[in-house]
């Protein structure tokens, strides 16, 4: 059961791709939706407005205690943002520059390879962080201009650009195959996460 964090953001285009891959979704709003999930998208959007709305609806604790105990969590743009340092859910030594490549107008496309069986996909970018210092012993999975732009570290998936907006891209089903692996499911390609994520603790 993958989780979205459905308080703003695009929540409907990571449900679909998630739905696509076979994967059974559940919006997250409450605390109560933290119940069950085998891991939490975090998605793009503003993540100013996303901290506050995780505050209001109380889901700071909950997911804290989900993530202190290995689950999987992706994410995408703005969801770096919330898993950066200083973040709501932090990730030791993970620091990152908000809207570092400008406004809206500044949005690109790319192309580049993944650390992913080597697989080439768009890169869509929105308003994106940069990824500035990687947390100790993550492993960069792609980059795009001498930027880091996805890494794993642990159970934490992270990509500044959005591959739930692309047709083709390997990181939504890494990222299915993680979270399977940690509910047991048996999946082809999984080596499957360290139990040791630890954001937030
Ligand atoms: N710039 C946004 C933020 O920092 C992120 C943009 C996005 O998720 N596409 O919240």
């Amino acid at each position: 059961m993958v989780g979205i964090l459905a308080l703003q953001g695009d929540v409907a285009e990571h449900a679909a791709c998630m739905s696509r891959l076979g994967g059974a979704v559940r919006e997250v709003r409450t605390p109560r939706d933290c119940d069950g999930i085998d891991g939490l998208i975090l998605p793009g959007g503003e993540s100013t407005a996303m901290r506050r709305l995780i505050a209001s609806a109380g889901l700071r604790e909950p997911v804290r205690g989900l993530l202190a105990q290995g689950m999987p969590v992706w994410g995408t743009c703005a969801g770096v943002v919330l898993l950066a340092e200083d973040g709501v859910w932090p990730c030791p030594g993970l620091k990152v520059e908000r809207n570092a490549y400008g406004p809206q107008p500044f949005s690109s496309v790319v192309r580049a390879e993944t650390g992913l069986h080597e697989v080439e996909t768009e890169l869509v970018f929105i308003r994106a962080p940069r990824i500035l210092e990687a947390p100790a012993g993550a492993r960069v999975l792609c980059r795009a201009g001498g930027d880091i732009t996805a890494l794993r570290w642990e159970a934490v998936l992270l990509t500044t650009f959005h591959p739930e907006l692309v047709e083709q891209s390997p990181f939504p089903g890494h990222f299915l195959d993680m979270v399977r692996s940690r509910a047991g499911i048996r999946s082809s390609s999984c080596r499957g996460p360290s139990a040791a994520c630890r954001p937030g603790s």
